[in-house]
Parts: C-alpha cells; structure tokens; sequence
C-alpha cells in the first residue's frame, strides 16, 4: 500500500473555503505527477475543472475527486474515480484495480490536507466513506463503501463489508465471466494516431465495452515511435509487404515484427476472446489494406503487419475491424463467436476431456445449426467418437471446423430451420391457436417483416410453459450473449 510523503503534497484552498470550513460545499480535487510523485490538493466549493483539464489529467483520467454531503446521520465523505469511457488509459479492470490500490494514499492526502478542518470537527473521523466508480463497463460501474477515517495511516484500506450491501442503488451484483477483447487503442479514443488524433468507436466503447473487457494495442506507439509522427504504408508484395514510412524511407516491418512476437506472448496470457482492428491501417488494418507497388499504385489486397502476426498465433480467434462492425449480421455474427470462443476455452481450462467436449457440443447444437447444417453434422460425428479419438487432434481438428462453422453467417433460411425445429418440441403442448400465431411470426420473420427476437420471444415463452427435454434449455442458441446488447432486434 503507497503511504504519503508530506514534503509531496501541495495544498491550495480556493476562494470560499479556508482550512476552517465551511463542510458544505467542500470539495476535493487530487491529481498527481507520474514523473515526480508530487500530489496536488485543491480544496474548494466545487471540483478545480481547471486542474483537471490539462491533456495528461485527460489522457490519464486519474484524478479522485471527493466531496462532504450531509445526511440524515450526519455528514459523509463522497469519492469519485473514472473507470472507463471515453477518454481514459488502460482496461477498465486495469484502472479499477490501480484505484482499489491508489485510494488509501489518496485518503490519506485528503485528511492530511485538510487537517484543521479534521482537528476542529473530530466527528468527521467517524464519517463514512463511500468510493463511487465510474465507467461504462458495468462490472465495474458500483459504489463501495470503505469504512471510516481513522484507519488511514495504517495501511488497510479496503472495501468494507461489514455493515452489509454497500449501496442499494449502485452496488453491482453481477457475476459475469470476463471477457477480454484486443483493440486497436485508438478506437477507445485515445489519442495515439500518427496526426495525434483518435479514432473513437461509441458502440464498442459505450454499449460493446459494458459487457467484455477491452485490452488496447497500438503497435506504432509500442514500438517506440512518437504521436504525432510520419504516416506509413504497405509497399510492395501484398503476401509480404513491408511496413514503410515514405517521407524518410524507414522500413518499420522488422521492428513491428519482433515487438509483435513479444506482445503477442503477453496477449496470450490474458487469454483474449477476440480482437476488434482499425481499418485501413498498414498496421493494424485486418482487411482490404492498400499495398502500394513500385510505381505508387495501391491495390487493396492487403493485412496490415499486426494482424498477420495475430492471425498466426491464434488462428481460431475472433477478429473484425470496426468499421464492418457497423453491419448488423456481422456485428451479431462477431459477438456470437467472441461468446462461443470464450466458452470454448473455458472447456479446454476447466473440462478438458471428451465429456466437455460433448457438453460444449451438445449445448452449441442449434447454434451451428444455425450456421451451417453441413458443420453440425460432421462435428455431430466427430464428438460421437470422442472418446476413440486422440485428445489433442480431436480438440484441434473440432475447434477448428467449429470456429469455421460459426463464421458462416446465419441466414433468415437457417434460422427458420432452428425456428421451426424448435416448434417440434412444442407440438404435443400447444393448441392450435399458439401454434398458428407461432407460424405467422416465423413467416413474418421469413419475409423480413420482423427480426429474429419477434418469433424467439414466443418461442421462448411457450418453452419455458411447457415440458421439453433439458438440453433444448440449455442451448446456447436461446442465449448467446447478453440479451441487453439487443442485437437479434437487427437481423
Ligand atoms: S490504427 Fe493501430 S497503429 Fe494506428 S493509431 Fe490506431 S492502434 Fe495505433
């Protein structure tokens, strides 16, 4: 636990606050230098926006604001730390964990500070003290509460749970598992471009980043070079191009090549579910990047040097650039298959053996049906031989067929399929009423009338009402990902 230097601190009290009072309004604002470790406490009647505006604070978001509100017991100390969302440094699981670290330092500046005020109104010793994160992830989007003052200076900071739920209101009571995705940091709006700009994606920060954990990679930035800095481009072989920058000649490939063997390596250990890159990029573009030839004439033919090394490290990972992202069956089909990949390695970490390997199977049936008949199939046949078969051929060859299967997008006529083979677990149970109105919405749905939601709605709501064999519960197909992302409204 970090502990204060006093010769670190630098105090200021703004106009309409002295080191006597008054307790409301009474605001804080803390920020800090990485380079010298000095802290810099503002005390006024409101948050010093001036303090925090200045472009490392921004890029950073590592400031603590806090502030005195009085209640029915009496006065309490309020804390607020940004997470995540929009601009901010690093995972939303990184910066919590750095918070949960840094906050007893932060305490303890705050009542060092302040300590006339703490001198001549001891009860405020005895406030409670509640932490609020802020971010658009919302795991980690809660408020804890984190006992009282006079544990500072001993170094045991930490949530307190002791006097029961923390907050009714803000409090998070999911239990998700995490799932972590690369990114090309510049689509979480930091500004890492070579013209020193970002390239902020809201969907995948905002709505995307509440349910998955994003781990940023700028390839140029981490192999040293500046922001801002020359732009770059493909030349030459569009199967071997070289990374350069044309206004000095540099070739950057080996260099970007070596960084990426490394990192990937790191990358490796998080244990990523997916990756989503900027498009266009002669670095981390995944699509269609422009190689130019040696008379300067692009053709879009090429991958950008990142995401070949990516491609060849994990071959069965998930991996879109955002801008197709924007394409409502390839935004599902990607999400559905960072979903499906997760599960997939958690059998591998928790149930690596031909059983799991027959659950994972038994509960994906529909999905690949959805798919593609052909790979529920042969996949079918495969797992009936699990246990014949060499544990790791047979890992490699299914989660290979798998990971092509669901890559085929689920067509309006597949999806009937699952639809109506659905229905037949119905058939004894629903009258003829239920089943006509089930019909015409499958039917609406065929004709595009309705998204898939429509008639998997009343789908759902009659199997749940009804008898049906255990395994149609626990199909993946009726819940691939969070419900909240909302995405079978769209296909
Ligand atoms: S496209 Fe890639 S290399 Fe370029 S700024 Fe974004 S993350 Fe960095």
């Amino acid at each position: 636990m970090s502990r204060l230097n006093p010769g670190k601190l630098h105090v200021q009290f703004a106009a309409g606050v002295t080191p006597d009072g008054p307790l409301t309004p009474r605001c804080y604002t803390l920020t800090h230098s990485d380079s010298t470790g000095d802290l810099f406490l503002t005390i006024g009647p409101e948050v010093d926006r001036k303090q925090i505006s200045g472009w490392y604070t921004r890029l950073m978001r590592d400031e603590v604001v806090a502030e005195w509100q009085e209640g029915e017991n009496g006065p309490a100390l309020h804390l607020s730390c940004h997470v995540s969302g929009g601009l901010a440094f690093g995972t939303a699981g990184m910066r919590y964990r750095i918070f949960q670290h840094e906050l007893g330092l932060a305490l303890e500046a705050l009542r060092f500070g302040d300590g006339r005020l703490f001198e001549a109104r001891p009860e405020l010793d005895q406030a409670p003290i509640w932490i609020h994160f802020h971010s658009t992830n919302r795991r980690y989007r809660k408020t804890e509460r984190w006992g009282r003052l006079p544990n500072i200076g001993f170094g045991s900071w930490q949530a307190d749970s002791s006097e029961g739920p923390v907050s009714d209101v803000e409090r998070n009571p999911i239990e998700e598992p995490i799932v972590r995705l690369g990114i090309s940091t510049c689509l979480l709006g930091q500004p890492v471009r070579y013209d020193g700009g970002h390239k902020l994606d809201r969907f995948l920060v905002e709505t995307l980043g509440q349910y998955v954990e994003w781990v940023p990679v700028c390839p140029e930035v981490e192999i040293g070079l500046s922001v801002p800095r020359e732009s770059m481009r493909l030349v030459g072989d569009p199967y071997a191009p070289r990374l350069i920058a044309p206004k000095s000649g540099a070739d950057y490939t080996e260099r970007m090549r070596v960084w990426a063997r490394e990192r990937l390596e790191q990358l490796a250990a998080v244990g990523l579910c997916g990756f989503v890159f900027k498009k266009d990029s002669p670095s981390s573009g995944l699509f269609k990047v422009r190689v130019y030839d040696q008379h300067g004439n692009p053709s879009r033919t090429g991958a950008g040097i990142f995401p070949r090394e990516v491609m060849k490290r994990f071959p069965l990972l998930p991996l879109e650039e955002e801008g197709r992202l924007n394409d409502m069956p390839l935004r599902e089909n990607f999400i559905e298959r960072v979903f499906a990949y997760y599960r997939w390695t958690e059998m591998l970490k928790n149930d690596p053996t031909p059983g799991g390997l027959v659950r994972f199977h038994t509960a994906h049936k529909l999905t690949l049906m959805a798919h593609s008949p052909k790979h529920y199939q042969e996949l079918g046949r495969m797992v009936a031989q699990a246990g014949s078969l060499p544990w790791d051929e047979l890992v490699a060859t299914y989660g290979a067929r798998f990971t092509e299967g669901l890559a085929l997008l689920g067509t309006r006529r597949k999806q009937v399929n699952v639809l109506q083979h659905l229905m037949g677990y119905l058939k004894n149970h629903l009258s003829s009423e239920d089943k006509q109105e089930l019909l015409g919405l499958i039917e609406d749905y065929r004709r595009e009338l309705v998204p898939l939601i429509v008639p998997l709605t009343l789908l759902q709501h009659h199997l749940r009402r009804h008898p049906v064999p255990a395994w149609v519960h626990q199909q993946v197909y009726l819940r691939p990902y969070p419900k909240e992302l909302m995405l079978r409204n769209h296909v």
